[in-house]
C-alpha cells in the first residue's frame, strides 16, 4: 500500500531571484550587481515563507530563455522574482517572457535606501539605475501582456517583504492546485445550479483534476477500518475534544462514535491511496454509509484537505487553496454557507454553518464532540464537532461558473462573538460583511456568487487577488470601498474585458 500524506507546508517550494543587466558595464560592475542582488535575495529569503534562490545575473537573451524553460520544468519552482538593478535592454527578455509559464513578481527596488548625495558620481548612477532599468522591463511585460505582480520599495521595508510573502503564498496555492486531484463521492445535489461547473475548463485554468467515484468505494474503505485504528482515533478525540458522555467508551452511543471514527479511517485511506487533496460528498448519495460524514470531514479540512458539500467541487478547490495559501499562519479555512440573517437595523449579522462540515481550524477553543439527529439524508445520527469560529477579521470567497468563464467573488468580513446557541449543535460562524449588510449582500447577488464559500481567517483578499491575477480569472471584491453602483459597473466592464481578452 503506497500512501502519501497530504502536504500543506510551503517548505517544499522555491522561487528564483533573477537580476537583469547587460554586458556593456564590464566585469567589475557586473560583479557588483551580482553581490548586491545576492544581498537582496538573501533578505527576501530570510523574511518570506518560501525559499528564495538567487540566480546568476542575466545579460543575454539565450540564457534568459533557457532560465525560463528550466523554471517551467522544475515543479519545485513556483514563481520568479525579477529585478533590473542596472539597465537590461528588454528585447533580450522577449523570448523568455513569452515562454514563461510560472508566476512573475517584478521587484522594483534598489541596493541601498539612501543616496550618498555628497559623493554621488556617474559610476554610482550607472550602477543604481533600477528607476530606469525597471521601467524598460515594465514596458516589455506590458507590451507582451505578461500577468505579474509589481512590488515597489526597499527590502528593508516590512511592507515590501509582506507583499512578496503574499505573492509567494498565492504562487504556492497555484502550484498546489496544479497537482491537485479531487475525488467526488457522487455527483452534485440534484437540481442545484451554482454547484455545477465546467470541470474541463477548471483543469485547463487551475490545473485541478476533478473526477467522481462511487460512494460505495468509500463505504467499503470505511467497513475495512481496523478496530485498532478506530481505538487510536477515539483516544485522540478524547484528548482533543470535550466528548459528550453518551459517546465515551462503554456509554450508550459509543458505537456511533466508533462508526464516525471508521469513516475517518476509511476516508483518509481512500484519499491517501489515491493521492487526493480535496473531496466532495453528497447527502443524497450515501450508498452503504450509515452516517453523513461530519466529524471526519471537519478534521480533514483542518489538516489541509479541500472539501465541498453536495458535490460542490469548486468550493472544495477553494478550501484546499486557502489551506495552502494560509499555511503556517494563525487562523484557518473552511467550507462555509451563508445560512440565515439577523436583520436588526444597524446590527445586521450573518449566521453561517453547514449541516455538519465546518472546519475546527476556525476556532482556538476546544470543540465539543456530540451526536444529534440530522433531519436530512435519512441516515443514522451523525457525530460532529460543535464550536463557534473565533471573532476577528476574515474573508469569504466563492467560485461561480458564469458559462464562459470562472468568477471569484470575495467579501471582507468581521467575525463576531456569537450569542449562546444551545439548540444549534454544529460548527458555525457569525459575521458582519464589509462595507455593510445591504451593500455586501446586494453586490454578492449581483455577482451571482454562491451560497457556499471558503471562509478564511488566515489570508485576506489581497492573496486571493494575487492568485486570481496569476491564473487569469476574475475576482470581484466587496470591501469597505465598495458601493453597489460602482460594483455593478465593474461587473459590466469585466464582462466586456473577459470577452475581449479571453481571460
Ligand atoms: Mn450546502
Amino acid at each position: 500500500m503506497s500512501r502519501a500524506a497530504l502536504r500543506t507546508e510551503l517548505d517544499e517550494y522555491q522561487v528564483w531571484f533573477l537580476t537583469g543587466s547587460q554586458g556593456l558595464y564590464g566585469e567589475e560592475t557586473l560583479a557588483q550587481v551580482a553581490a548586491q542582488s545576492r544581498v537582496i535575495a538573501e533578505a527576501l529569503d530570510a523574511g518570506t515563507p518560501v525559499r528564495v534562490v538567487w540566480k546568476p545575473v542575466l545579460t543575454d537573451r539565450d540564457v534568459i530563455r533557457r532560465t525560463m524553460l528550466e523554471a517551467n520544468s522544475d515543479d519545485a519552482v513556483i514563481g520568479l522574482v525579477a529585478w533590473m538593478h542596472t539597465f537590461s535592454p528588454a528585447k533580450m527578455w522577449i523570448s523568455g517572457l513569452d515562454l514563461l509559464q510560472k508566476p512573475l513578481l517584478h521587484l522594483h527596488t534598489q541596493a541601498e535606501v539612501e543616496l550618498p548625495w555628497a559623493t554621488i558620481d556617474m559610476d554610482f548612477m550607472n550602477l543604481n539605475q533600477a528607476a530606469h532599468g525597471d521601467r524598460e522591463f515594465g514596458y516589455i511585460q506590458s507590451r507582451l501582456g505578461v500577468a505579474r505582480t509589481t512590488v515597489s520599495g526597499h527590502v528593508s521595508d516590512p511592507r515590501v517583504v509582506a507583499e512578496v510573502s503574499t505573492w509567494q503564498r498565492a504562487a504556492a496555492g497555484r502550484a498546489a492546485l496544479q497537482s491537485l486531484r479531487l475525488a467526488r463521492f457522487g455527483d452534485n445535489m440534484r437540481f442545484v445550479a451554482v454547484t455545477e461547473g465546467d470541470k474541463t475548463e477548471a483543469e485547463r485554468r487551475l490545473g485541478v483534476q476533478v473526477n467522481t467515484w462511487g460512494v460505495n468505494e468509500l463505504a467499503a474503505a470505511v467497513d475495512a477500518a481496523e478496530p485498532a485504528e478506530i481505538d487510536a482515533l477515539i483516544a485522540e478525540y478524547v484528548e482533543l475534544y470535550d466528548v459528550a458522555p453518551e459517546l465515551l467508551p462503554g456509554a450508550a452511543r459509543h458505537a456511533s462514535l466508533r462508526y464516525g471514527a471508521a469513516i475517518e479511517v476509511g476516508l483518509r485511506s481512500f484519499l491517501e491511496e489515491g493521492g487526493f487533496g480535496a473531496f466532495t460528498t453528497n447527502f443524497e448519495d450515501l450508498g452503504g454509509l450509515r452516517q453523513l460524514p461530519g466529524l471526519a470531514v471537519q478534521r480533514l479540512m483542518a489538516e489541509g484537505y479541500g472539501f465541498g458539500a453536495e458535490g460542490d467541487w469548486k468550493t472544495a478547490v477553494l478550501v484546499r487553496l486557502a489551506n495552502v495559501m494560509g499555511a503556517g499562519l494563525s487562523g484557518g479555512a473552511s467550507l462555509m454557507e451563508d445560512y440565515t440573517y439577523d436583520l436588526t437595523p444597524g446590527n445586521e449579522r450573518i449566521l453561517g454553518a453547514h449541516m455538519l462540515e465546518v472546519s475546527p481550524s476556525l476556532t482556538t477553543t476546544r470543540p465539543r464532540l456530540e451526536i444529534h439527529p440530522l433531519g436530512i439524508g435519512g441516515r443514522e445520527d451523525p457525530v460532529r464537532l460543535v464550536f463557534t469560529a473565533d471573532a476577528g477579521p476574515g474573508v469569504v470567497v466563492a467560485l461561480s461558473d458564469m458559462g464562459d468563464r470562472l468568477r471569484l467573488t470575495g467579501n471582507d468580513v468581521t467575525l463576531v462573538d456569537a450569542p449562546d446557541l444551545p439548540r444549534l449543535p454544529v460548527g458555525r460562524a457569525v459575521w458582519r460583511p464589509a462595507p455593510d449588510f445591504p451593500t455586501s449582500t446586494a453586490c454578492w447577488l449581483e455577482a451571482g456568487a454562491a451560497h457556499h464559500t471558503v471562509m478564511s481567517t488566515a489570508v485576506g483578499l489581497e492573496t486571493f487577488r494575487t492568485f486570481a491575477t496569476m491564473v487569469g480569472i476574475e475576482l470581484m471584491e466587496i470591501t469597505d470601498d465598495t458601493s453597489v453602483p460602482s460594483f455593478v459597473r465593474e461587473l459590466r466592464l469585466n464582462d466586456a474585458y473577459q470577452r475581449l481578452t479571453g481571460r
